[in-house]
């Protein structure tokens, strides 16, 4: 199955959360949103001064004369209408006076005893910030399931909410797997390595905003698998798992799920993360990750992300892509969509990391995005292909 045909699979194949709570706004920093705010008024709410300086009415001013102040008008104060023929002393924020229809910067003027002289033309509407040029009064500005940024958070605020309705963290239970795996802190015998999945993809899901649970590592052991997937389903809302989904022998979930419930998707055209599996445990859905840690990396960010935004209430957009040149060659096409680490140069050009073998996670600390190489396509340098950046995608 090719990548876009899995992804359309996997949406469909859930419903969104409807459990809803109410949270602070301060708590509220990439959660996702489960109302439409509308504003209860316009922002800014009333005409204001953008710099420090004089607040005048230009029919009034020609550039010879000068001009008395009339009041002093800091941020967070009332004014009065402004008096004929006379200028008011005004701060950045501070509430434009009635009958005035401009602010001339304070740089811009020169003050001849108390008085005040201008010497460049005066447009009328320069430096006022309009009423509700930001939000208007009644308009819906965020939509439900909208993941809520720190200046989304700042947005609610601005229009005065305290609270917000969210849904409900729905839980994820991570498994790693593979009897090769030791925990770090623990010393490793020959041939061991070190579990960097699990904690990797805790904290992918973490950072979506939903409920990472650490489940432990599974052995190669399919009684053992079967046992602990089991439980794990009466515990959390979607079973993760990493690795022991290839075809050796020592690979026992993708078994394991099929006794307990079913696969319903297995195998995508993309490298890495080929054996990418989907099914359920019960009513428990699954997601199997390969154990190569950037296949692991990789599908999680195609496939388990827009399934996991959709599930959790939020609304799965499309990843977006920036079409740019490449400054490498990929001489050999394969029947598996690539995706490739590397990053931006300075001339705007995509550069790949030197090793791209799945094993190396560090391929991806430091690369900036993922490169798309189409199915059957060769790229030479020049040509303009799809990069992903980390940022649309994790
Ligand atoms: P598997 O998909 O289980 O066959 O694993 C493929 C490769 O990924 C093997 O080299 C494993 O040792 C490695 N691997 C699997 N799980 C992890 C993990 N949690 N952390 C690091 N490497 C892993
Ligand atoms: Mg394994």
């Amino acid at each position: 199955m090719i990548l876009k045909d899995a992804v359309e699979y996997l949406l469909g194949s859930i419903e969104s959360t409807s459990a809803v709570e109410e949270i602070s706004i301060v708590k509220s920093c990439g959660r996702i949103l489960a109302e439409n705010l509308k504003a209860s008024q316009n922002i800014p709410p009333f005409d204001n001064s953008q710099v420090d300086g004089y607040a005048v009415k230009t029919s009034d001013i020609n550039l010879s004369n000068l001009f008395s102040v009339s009041q002093r008008i800091p941020a967070g104060c009332p004014s009065s209408p402004l008096v004929n023929k006379t200028i008011a002393r005004i701060f950045t924020g501070a509430l434009i006076p009635k009958n005035a229809d401009a602010v001339v910067m304070q740089e811009d003027v020169d003050l001849v005893n108390d008085r005040v002289r201008f010497s460049k033309k005066i447009n009328p509407g320069q430096n006022i910030r309009k009423k509700g040029s930001d939000l208007k009064q009644d308009k819906v500005f965020f939509n439900t399931g909208r993941v809520l940024t720190a200046a989304d958070v700042g947005m609610c605020a601005s229009v005065g909410l305290n609270n917000l309705q969210v849904f409900e963290k729905i839980s994820v239970g991570v498994f790693s797997s593979g009897d090769e795996l030791k925990q770090p802190g623990e010393n490793l015998s020959e041939g061991q390595i070190y579990d960097s999945n699990r904690p990797m993809i805790l904290s992918l899901v973490n950072l979506l905003g939903l409920e990472p649970v650490d489940m432990g590592c599974l052995p190669d052991d399919l009684n053992q698998t079967t046992r602990l997937l089991a439980e794990a389903s009466n515990k959390v809302d979607i079973i993760l798992t990493c690795g022991g989904v290839s075809v050796g022998e020592e690979d026992h979930i993708k078994t394991a799920v099929e006794t307990l419930g079913s696969i319903k998707m297995w195998k995508i055209k993309i490298k890495p993360g080929k054996p990418f599996a989907f099914g359920s445990i019960g009513n428990t859905p699954f997601l199997g990750v390969p154990g190569n840690p950037v296949s692991a990396w990789v599908t999680f960010a195609l496939l388990c992300r827009p399934f996991l935004i959709k599930r959790a209430g939020g609304i799965s957009l499309e990843n977006t892509s920036l079409l740019l040149e490449c400054n490498f060659e990929w001489p050999k096409s394969s029947n598996r969509q690539e995706f490739l680490r590397g990053k931006v140069n300075r001339e705007g050009k995509l550069e790949i990391f030197n090793n791209q073998n799945s094993q190396i996670l560090s391929s991806i600390c430091f690369s900036e995005g993922l490169i798309e190489i189409p199915i059957d396509t060769v790229v030479r340098k020049g040509d303009k292909i799809k990069f992903f950046p980390f940022s649309e995608i994790s």
